[in-house]
């Protein structure tokens, strides 16, 4: 398969998902050494499930697939760019590339407005729209003395 055919296929899941009852119109494929080894299409409204963005789909597939957290040496190829947590997802999988075809500017156009979260991400604390209040670090921070002692830690 070629990557044109890899951007295809993300792209005819978005459009399976686009006339359907189902998710939104979004597709994304997973590839390793040319081979897909993870696909999905959004979940959100059938799955309950508003993390099950096409790309968040697609990595937990791989990652069964490949029986790792990590998805290094991996291409994304999803059918638009990235909402920010996809990108986060995308970032900590540790894929080496993405691809898409739709950007924010036409995600929004169709009703997907990613670009506010884009913008809340790099606003300071204090000036965002969803607000965030510090309780308890000095408890919360035990966690991470006992991870950091623990010689039998996963580190990723
Ligand atoms: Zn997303």
């Amino acid at each position: 398969m070629s990557e044109l055919d890899f951007m295809r296929r993300a792209i005819e899941l978005s459009r399976l998902n686009a006339t359907s009852a189902g998710g939104g119109p979004f597709g994304a494929v997973v590839v390793q050494a040319g081979r897909i080894v993870g696909e999905g299409a959004n979940r959100v409204v059938p799955d309950h499930d508003p993390t099950a963005h096409a790309e968040i789909v697609a990595i937990r597939a791989a990652c069964r697939t490949l029986r790792s957290h990590v998805l290094d040496g991996c291409v994304i190829y999803t059918s638009c760019e990235p909402c920010p947590m996809c990108l986060g997802a995308i970032w900590w999988a540790r894929i080496g590339e993405i691809v898409y075809g739709n950007d924010r500017v036409d995600a929004a156009a169709a009703g997907f407005d990613d670009d506010v979260l884009y913008r809340e991400m790099a606003a300071p604390l204090d000036e965002r729209r969803l607000p965030l209040r510090r309780m308890s670090a000095d408890e919360a921070r035990a966690a991470f003395e006992l991870w950091l002692a623990n010689p039998d830690r996963v580190a990723y």
